[in-house]
């Protein structure tokens, strides 16, 4: 099945395993009359929602995440079938939606208004307060973590929350909204509205009483998105994806490095955002360094997600998997970069049904293939090398997105060069792929506008009230 299948009749969705084209559930294909529906609703719950004691919205949280927790089998098993991904990986990114909602429930009401006196204007106050309704758009990568991304700073400010899923992808953000719903969120709070993109996505950017819309997915959609929201004057986060480098210098740790490309790049089967798309390698270790990644990458198991001992699953869809497999030929026809592994789609009887595609290392990519500079959404990892860390810079910029990078070096000169100069809303040092709930996410360029996760996800989600009262 394709990630932009039509809906099988007017009313539902059918979900396909990515591993081997069997059914896995259904969801409704939601209409603009139930996002109108959902939008009056979520205003009415906002009235008390808002008005709740910051500490109630947290025990709340603190009870949902809880249950998650106790859930986490489960959950991961239907994230694995729907999604594809290895359920180690899986049960991961459930555990970490847990901790998204513990870590907000911990700063509920944290954030606090000002106050100044004045002779002239008297009592000065700030006062920090919900905007209302809010929406997000889930794609299908990370729809567990992203969720929890984006309805954790929501709730626990008092707004109230429609998120979309991805049609291909929509049953675990279903199963875990009823988790919220068992310990007693109230399901006007939090809704789901089901459906496409086209439809349910579109009816929520352009509706006129939803106040903010987190976004996350591709460039052309976050663009139309953005177009829709500015008209109604809705804020919005946008994160649209990235092309992250890796820049391995001469005194990096080798084994570390080629075990965190191998990591970074082959996790989720290549498709998140933070993906490591693209490594430079300092010419005095490119040999050894090519060498440690190949033989890593081709140990890895690839197959169904629910088999003990995979490592990496299928692609999500087979039209996504296309897509990469045509970005690989194009390199290669046209003489940009060679396959030293994979490069292929596996055709075996285990991965006939599914959009397996085997983990491909590309070497002596020329920096201005299209497999250097967009975003490549699949196991592909492509390698070159540089003379210099100015060099290594520049090209690790020469890319309209800019959301993460990494530098793998113990010199502080090159750390602190580096760290200043590189083009993204997040560097790492020795590390990739690694965000803490603590820290804002977010991407500069193309990669998106605005900061999710942290405490500064709060700061989007209350708006500030000045009151002057003069004695
Ligand atoms: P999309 O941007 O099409 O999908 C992301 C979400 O947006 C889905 O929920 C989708 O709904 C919804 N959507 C689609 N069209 C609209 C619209 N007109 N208005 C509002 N919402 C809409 O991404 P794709 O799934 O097509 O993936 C394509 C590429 O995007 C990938 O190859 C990758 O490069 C990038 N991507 C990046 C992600 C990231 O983490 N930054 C995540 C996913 C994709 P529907 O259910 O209909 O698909």
């Amino acid at each position: 099945m394709t990630s932009k299948q039509a809906p099988m009749n007017q009313e539902s969705y059918e979900v396909y395993n990515p591993a081997d084209g069997s059914l896995v559930g259904s969801v409704p294909a939601g209409t603009p009359d139930d996002v109108n529906n959902a939008v009056s609703t979520a205003w009415e719950a906002f009235r008390s929602w808002s008005q709740t004691d910051p500490l109630d919205r947290s025990k709340l949280l603190f009870s949902a995440a809880q249950l998650v927790r106790a859930d986490q089998k489960d959950l991961a098993r239907l994230l694995t079938r729907e999604q594809g991904k290895p359920l180690r990986e899986s049960m991961n990114e459930v555990a970490g939606f847990a901790r998204v909602l513990e870590y907000y429930a911990s700063i509920s009401g944290t954030l606090k208004g000002d106050y100044g006196l004045s002779k002239t204007y008297g009592h000065m106050m700030v006062v920090r307060q919900p905007l209302g309704v809010c929406a997000a758009i889930i794609p299908w990568n990370m729809p567990v973590l992203i969720m929890g991304w984006k309805i954790g700073p929501v709730l626990a400010t008092g707004n109230t929350m429609i998120v979309k899923p991805s049609t291909t992808a929509p049953l675990t953000c279903k199963a875990l909204a009823g988790c919220l719903y068992r310990v007693g969120v109230p399901e006007s709070v939090l809704q789901l509205v089901t459906g496409s993109g086209e439809v349910v996505g579109e009816a929520l950017a352009r509706h006129p009483d939803i106040k903010s819309l987190s976004f996350t997915g591709a460039v052309p959609t976050g663009i139309q998105v953005a177009e829709h929201a500015a008209k109604t004057l809705k804020k919005t986060i946008l994160e649209l994806g990235g092309s992250d480098a890796m820049i391995v210098c001469k005194d990096a740790d080798l084994e570390a490095a080629a075990k965190g490309a191998v990591s970074g790049r082959f996790f989720n089967c290549g498709q998140t955002c933070t993906a490591i798309k693209r490594v430079f390698v300092d010419t005095s270790i490119y040999a050894p360094f090519v060498r440690r990644v190949r033989e890593l990458a081709d140990a890895l198991q690839v197959g169904n997600g629910l088999l003990a001992g995979v490592d990496m699953g299928p692609v999500h869809s087979k039209r996504q998997r296309d897509t990469v497999h045509s970005l690989v030929q194009e390199t290669v026809d046209n003489r940009l970069g060679t396959v030293l592994s994979g490069g292929k789609i596996p055709d075996s009887d285990p991965y006939a049904m599914g959009s397996f595609y085997l983990p491909t290392i590309l070497t002596d990519v020329d920096p201005d293939a299209p497999v250097m500079r967009e975003e490549v959404f699949g196991p592909v990892l492509p390698i070159s090398e540089f003379d210099s860390i100015s060099d290594a810079i520049e090209r690790a910029n020469a890319t309209r997105f800019g959301l993460g990078a990494s530098v793998w070096t113990h010199d502080m000169r090159t750390i602190s060069r580096a760290t200043q100069e590189l083009d993204a809303g997040i560097v790492w040092v020795n590390q990739h792929l690694r965000i803490p709930p603590e820290v804002p996410f977010g991407g500069v360029k193309s990669s998106g506008l605005g900061r999710e996760n942290g405490r500064y996800a709060l700061f989007h989600y209350l708006e500030e009230k000045t009151i002057l009262i003069h004695p």
